[in-house]
């Protein structure tokens, strides 16, 4: 009889119940799950296919993740990455070698590279480039096994990664590698992508870096402990080598220009070798390009020569060369390229003062110099003036002109007879005095100095004119005794000279002061708008875009951190799909020094997410979040994430989820300029405080109609840099202000009223603007 039947029913339940909560809370990984038959079993391909002799005396740099201080990730049941990768080197190091290959370990033992005053990460990367430099390496490879950052315990897929931006060498290397995993380990997902990782970001070689799988998934950690699955995997590595070496390595050499030669031919002739080892040079795999310009070249295949000439003369300055070409396999040689100036004599030479007549005070004398063609010579070439008080003043020659300037004291009675000379070439003048009293006082060269002087000259608006300073700073213009002087330069608050008692000098002064006390100048900020083209990102009720949200708020924010003297870059500044790799290359090419994601999602709160434990990211999520949770109940949170683009950046990057889409006021809210103006804020403070810009001085306000009701959407602009809008209460607020005088200026509709307010430091005032009758309907 069977003993079921002995149990009650209810106790059968009892039963049940329990054996479902144990299955329920065991932390066992789900091996049902996964099938891993065919994973880690045997080589699928047998060596005897290949052409071992194709790596003889190839320089293979192996390097094997982490070790010493850095563990990499440790596997559920406590393999270090460091080891395992170690390990696998090894196998490989001993193959390549059998097989003739110089292949260099940048570590056979559990070390990092750490030590007096090489005390971080980048350090210990460093040392292993260096490595690969002092072995002049054909090839570098990075061996790694990947951690799942969320915690799942089943993933195992195969990721090669090559160096971002190399379409060349590095792909194709990764490409073979990466083919020849696939077939040996037998892991069904797999994927090649382009890597930002610092060994291949600062690598000069061609450079790939491999996860073979994930140490993170139990399973695999076991077959991963035998050596013949170590042994297994660097099989998988040395085929896909041998296999990138079997189909050739293309060379490039330039013969001429030499690199940074000075030329004094305007059409220098090139010269440069292009060779393979296995099988020649595809003839229509060749470019050559001069400063980004494609020349047309002679290539003759049977001795691997390459000759080309500029079709006209170039100009005076510095010039790149860069060459490149594929073989008959398809494998890219490395990319060469060289920079050399041309340097042509001045052949042309002329001097004008300006203003045209001499007066008393600072005088300036404009030098052009030109080259036997009429182009500018080169930068820094010298030119040399000759005052008939016996001084000789020099200067360099930028973008063909010399500029000199000189204190003549009271002017002469007798013309100045100046000289100017460059090289050879000689010209002079006499500059004729006007007495001072003489001149109708009304309309007269005015001399303005601008400082501090700045790399980006200040714009001087006089009237309906503009004027650009000099690079030192000075400017001469032409205007009534009684015109309105405006001088603005990007980073520093607009300066206005309003004629005293209706008359202006004749020396006028503007000294600057800088927004923020310029902790913003000259910072580089990459501003990324999520999203974009094909994806919508996340869609409102009525269809508004979360790309066009993020691109607005960036747009906006953009104008402030320039107004601040940022120096901003975007990602994309219209409505077009940008893949995550572009938005790194871009990001990396930028030079930038914070990268800033913007989105707006679909559902939940306002967060800031930072690459875990990232020691400028993290500071500068948690400012972010500040500055968001202003005036919320929900205050915004900050988060560790490890999406991709917070993970390859190079700088310190955030991810800010505003708000979101979700419900239909919401959604209206979000598509106007006024959220957006105000967001865009929000951030700008963020990154005020970042940077350590502390004033607590603070302007709001509302803006009320005749009748006193809140006036929305009232543009409000605080020292003619940042403009608000008043929301829906009429409420406006400006903050992180210094003390001293501050302008604001109210426009709605046909309307605008100016306020000055003055504030001490850290005040906070209050003020209230009333449109008058008829402005609001
Ligand atoms: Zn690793």
């Amino acid at each position: 009889m069977n003993r079921l039947f002995f149990l009650s029913k209810s106790r059968a339940i009892i039963l049940l119940i329990l054996l479902s909560l144990i299955a329920g809370c065991a932390r066992s990984p789900r091996r049902v799950d996964q099938d891993m038959s065919g994973i880690f079993v045997s080589p699928q391909e047998s060596v005897s296919n290949f052409d071992l002799s194709a790596v003889r005396g190839k320089r293979i740099v192996i390097d094997p993740g982490h070790g010493g201080k850095f563990p990499g990730m440790v596997a559920p049941q406590g393999s270090r990455e460091a080891d395992i990768n170690l390990k696998v080197a090894l196998f490989l190091q001993n193959m390549l070698q059998e097989a003739g290959a110089e292949a260099v370990l940048t570590r056979s033992e559990d070390r990092d590279f750490l030590g007096q005053n090489r005390t971080k990460l980048s350090h210990d990367l460093q040392a292993r480039i260096d490595i690969a430099e002092q072995a002049q390496a054909d090839i570098f490879v990075s061996l790694h096994h990947n951690a799942s950052a969320e915690y799942d315990r089943t993933t195992r897929r195969i990721e090669t990664y090559y160096k971002m931006g190399d379409h060349g060498p590095s792909l194709d290397f990764a490409r073979f590698v990466h083919r020849h995993l696939v077939r040996n380990l037998g892991i069904p997902e797999h994927r090649v992508e382009p890597g930002n990782y610092y060994v291949l970001r600062n690598n000069p070689f061609p450079a790939i870096l491999g996860e073979a799988t994930y140490l993170s998934n139990p399973l695999i950690e076991e077959k991963l402990k035998l050596p013949e699955n170590q042994r297994l995997e660097a099989y998988a590595y040395f085929l896909g080598i041998v296999d990138y070496f079997m189909a050739g390595l293309p060379h490039i050499e330039i013969a001429s220009p030499a690199e940074n030669g000075r030329l004094e031919v305007a059409r220098p002739l090139i010269v440069a070798q292009l060779r393979d080892d296995r099988i020649g040079i595809d003839p229509d795999f060749i470019s050559l390009a001069v400063d980004g310009l494609p020349l047309p070249y002679r290539f003759d295949p049977t001795n691997g020569n390459l000759i080309a000439e500029p079709l006209t003369p170039l100009l005076n300055c510095e010039h790149k060369l860069c060459i490149s070409a594929r073989n008959l396999n398809g494998n890219a040689a490395v990319e060469r390229s060289i920079f050399f100036h041309i340097d042509l004599p001045a052949a042309r030479i002329k001097l004008t003062p300006v203003p045209p007549r001499l007066q008393s005070g600072l005088q300036s004398l404009c030098v052009d110099v030109a080259d036997r063609n009429g182009n500018p010579i080169a930068d820094g070439s010298l030119v040399y003036l000759h005052h008939p008080n016996g001084d000789t003043l020099s200067a360099a020659v930028s973008n063909g002109e010399a500029l000199f300037y000189f204190h003549n004291g009271e002017a002469a009675d007798d013309p100045l007879h100046i000289v100017a000379r460059c090289g050879t070439v000689v010209h002079s003048i006499d500059l004729t005095s006007i007495p001072f009293d003489a001149l109708d006082s009304d309309k007269r060269y005015r001399h303005l100095w601008v400082t501090p002087v700045q790399s980006e000259p200040a714009w001087v608006t006089v009237g309906a004119n503009f004027y650009q300073c000099d690079p030192n700073g000075h400017v001469w213009f032409c205007s009534a005794a009684n015109s309105d002087i405006r001088v603005c330069n990007p980073g520093y608050f607009p300066f206005h000279i309003e004629p005293a008692g209706g008359n202006l000098g004749f020396e006028l002064n503007a000294e600057l002061e800088p927004v923020a006390g310029g902790c913003l100048h000259g910072i580089r900020i990459m501003l990324d708008p999520e999203y974009g083209g094909k994806e919508s990102g996340a869609v409102g009720p009525t269809g508004a875009r979360a790309a066009d949200v993020n691109l607005k708020t960036a747009e906006f924010l953009g104008k402030a951190l320039e107004s601040a003297g940022a120096v901003v870059f975007f990602t994309r500044m219209e409505d077009r799909e940008v893949s995550l790799a572009q938005r790194v290359k871009l990001s990396a090419e930028s030079g930038a020094d914070r990268h800033i994601i913007i989105g707006h999602g679909e559902s939940g709160s306002i967060y800031v997410g930072h690459w875990p434990n990232s020691s400028k990211g993290a500071p500068l999520a948690q400012s972010v979040a500040k500055a968001m949770s202003h005036g919320r109940h929900n205050k915004a949170l900050v988060r560790e994430d490890t999406r991709y683009l917070l993970r390859q950046t190079a700088c310190a990057a955030v991810y800010v989820n505003m708000e979101n889409l979700a419900s239909p006021d919401k959604e209206i809210e979000l598509i106007s300029p006024a959220y957006q103006r105000a967001a865009a804020y929000r951030l700008f403070l963020a990154l005020l405080d970042h940077y350590g810009w502390n004033e607590t001085g603070s302007i709001s306000g509302e803006v009320l109609d005749h009748n006193r009701q809140p006036v929305a959407r009232a543009l409000v602009t605080l020292d003619e840099l940042f403009t608000l809008q008043s929301d829906a209460s009429g409420r406006f607020r400006f903050e992180r202000l210094g003390s001293g005088r501050h302008k604001l200026e109210i426009d709605y509709r046909q309307y605008r009223a100016k306020k000055d307010v003055e504030i001490g430091p850290g005040v906070s005032d209050q003020i209230t603007i009333e449109l008058p009758p008829g402005v609001v309907r």
